[in-house]
């Protein structure tokens, strides 16, 4: 059994807080800034009524603000321009979109759609680097007099029955077997009367809340009228995103250019598809950066699926491999995704808290974006928060009038729509794009109000079941090898995602009962970990002292944060808790 107990008789150095953020990515950012905003105009026009920004904080794990963020990115400025008008005079902005395309793929040959279809349209949108985007929008946010504290996880939830008073930030300097060393600091508790999550997909805290307060286990139909939420919930379901960026000679994919290519190396019992992003010209002229990766539905019935072997293959297509050629891969990342959408958002709020961002599903799968829904629902989350303040009063039903503002918002109108579209791809492609026009028709609707989904690890197919399958997945399966020019392995990628942990440090991936997988699960699945996880965290070794029987063998340093283990593992035994603040990879303009 792989643990992490509480250290005893450690005192928390307690802080009074009025909001804490927990999460500087976008939505995080978007809500410390929009808060700001609205103290500031508060202030003006209550000379006799002031309010202060000395006591909201925002939490990030990494070491920098952005160095966790890997995305895309197209960016659709909307809510930008609502949150600052001016941010595209000074924001870093890789490229405005000139050109999109949408190809199908079989093994050899890919075909181009004749039409742009409308989600996948991309003009007036813009190429970002998420990591250069909000290191940007976080220094606006400490100018305007908020404090972040970089390197500082949030690593437990301060409850109080169902009431969340705030977070306690992770211990430093505690070493491998779980004892203090010389270094050793302990977390702080902040005390908040508002805790806002903003930690992005599959959030640690944001998991812990769901699960300890049965969030997603009401059911219903309708809205509920205290609080505004909608009672029907899917289970949240997800997709890995396995990003590549490469130096390219000029010409081949120009600044601005956007393609999305759907089919092989998927076959059809697969979500998924790839982008592929023109980015900013390379100093010193003579070629431009570009973002390509593929996205694997987590949800695939194949255990020994690897989703950074998929990328792998896709670059071997003629296609890709033409344009990649003479280029060099600069940086790695992989990340997972929200793609259950409006049925699978959890509650928003409740007493003391509120939800915002990936952690609370807002994104859209059908033109894979969320950075705007991020932007958003941080904003609305803000003023939500500003009201509580006035009133005094931070309870569920003060929150809860977030998710009335979500639903007379925009993000509405973009993601009820589309509230069906993910779960029609459960039967297959085929099944999904006949059941993407039936929406599309129907606005949204198709043949029930609500599809159900399944979470994915209960979608993944027994070793014994999937040999019987008729298709060819060689190209999905197992680690890719890699001739270190087009394709790599797992650990020459993972090099280039500059990811650095404390060594001494208890493990972050807590496996509740590693019997679990040297039997059950090495029959039934044969060990998935080791495929879906794009950092080699997860080995199966021989057992020295046991010839012929495997063990489970950790790295928990390797790992990038895209918390694949926690969502896919078969029997749900691995939680990923965040190691020590500051560590992680570096997603330097990814
Ligand atoms: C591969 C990929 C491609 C994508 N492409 C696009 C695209 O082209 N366009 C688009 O609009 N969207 C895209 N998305 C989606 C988009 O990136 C997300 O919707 C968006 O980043 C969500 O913002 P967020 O702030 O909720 O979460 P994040 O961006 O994930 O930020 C969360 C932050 O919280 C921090 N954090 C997490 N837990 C804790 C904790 N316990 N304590 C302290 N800090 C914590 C993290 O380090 C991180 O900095 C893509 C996503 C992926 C994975």
């Amino acid at each position: 059994m792989i643990f992490r107990t509480p250290l005893e008789g450690v005192e928390h150095p307690e802080m009074e807080a009025d909001v804490v953020i927990v999460g500087g990515g976008p939505a995080g950012m978007a809500c410390a800034l929009r808060l700001s905003q609205l103290i500031d105009a508060h202030n003006a026009a209550h000379p006799d009524s002031q309010l202060s920004k000395e006591n909201i904080y925002v939490l990030e794990k990494a070491r920098e603000i952005g160095q966790h963020c890997l995305s895309g990115a197209v960016l659709d400025p909307r809510s930008m321009d609502e949150l600052l008008p001016d941010w595209r005079k000074e924001a870093p902005i890789e490229s405005e979109v000139t050109g999109e395309a949408v190809y199908f793929l079989t093994s050899k040959r890919a075909f181009r759609s004749p039409i742009t279809p409308p989600p996948m349209q991309d003009h007036g949108n813009y190429i970002i680097s998420l990591q250069r985007f909000t290191k940007w929008l976080g220094a606006k946010v400490e100018e305007a007099g908020i404090t972040v504290f970089n390197g500082f996880a949030g690593s437990e939830l301060l409850l109080d029955g169902a009431r969340v008073n705030g977070v306690r930030t992770d211990d430093k300097g505690v070493d491998k077997t779980n004892q203090r060393k010389s270094n050793f600091e302990p977390g702080y508790d902040l005390r908040a009367k508002i805790t806002i999550m903003a930690e992005g997909t599959r959030g640690s805290l944001t998991k812990k809340l769901i699960e300890q307060m049965h969030l997603m286990s009401q059911e219903g139909s309708g809205e509920d009228p205290e609080t505004y939420t909608p009672i029907v919930r899917n289970p949240m379901t997800y997709g890995i995103g396995v990003k590549e960026l490469w130096e390219l000679p000029a010409g081949r994919v120009p600044p601005g250019q956007v393609i999305y290519t759907m089919g092989w190396p998927l076959t059809s019992h697969e979500y998924g598809g790839s982008w592929i992003y023109g980015g900013r010209e390379l100093s010193g002229g003579g070629g431009n950066t570009v973002s390509l990766g593929f996205v694997t539905g987590l949800d695939y019935p194949d255990p020994a699926t690897d989703p950074q072997h998929v990328l792998q293959s896709f670059k071997q297509h003629p296609f890709v491999a033409r344009l990649l050629e003479g280029g060099k891969m600069v940086r790695y990342g992989a990340k997972t995704m929200p793609n259950g959408g409006w049925w699978s958002m959890p509650p928003l709020a409740g007493d003391g808290w509120m939800i915002v961002g990936d952690s609370a599903s807002f994104l859209n799968s059908q033109r894979l974006k969320g950075i705007h829904l991020a932007i958003k629902s941080g904003m609305l989350a803000a003023e939500t928060a500003l009201e509580a303040w006035l009133a005094g009063d931070s309870s569920a039903r003060q929150l809860g009038r977030l998710q009335k503002k979500v639903n007379e918002s925009w993000i509405h109108t973009e993601l009820y729509p589309v509230r069906n579209f993910h779960q029609g791809f459960e039967q297959g492609f085929m099944t999904g794009m006949l059941n993407t026009a039936l929406l599309l028709a129907t606005g949204g609707h198709g043949l029930h109000n609500r599809y159900p989904a399944h979470p994915g690890h209960e979608r993944m197919m027994q070793l014994w079941d999937i040999m019987g399958q008729p298709e060819d997945r060689t190209a999905l399966r197992g680690p890719a090898r890699g001739d270190g020019q087009l394709t790599f392995d797992k650990l020459t990628a993972l090099y280039h995602s500059g990811t650095r942990h404390e060594e001494d440090q208890p493990a972050h991936l807590i496996v509740r009962d590693t019997d679990i997988c040297s039997s059950r699960c090495a029959h039934e699945f044969g060990n998935p970990c080791q495929f879906f996880c794009p950092a080699n965290v997860y080995e199966i070794e021989e057992k020295p002292e046991e010839p012929g029987k495997k063990r489970l063998r950790l790295n928990p340093s390797n790992c990038v944060h895209c918390k694949t283990c926690d969502i896919m593992d078969p029997y749900q035994i691995i939680d990923w808790v965040p190691p020590e603040g500051g560590g992680g990879p570096n997603y330097e303009g990814m």
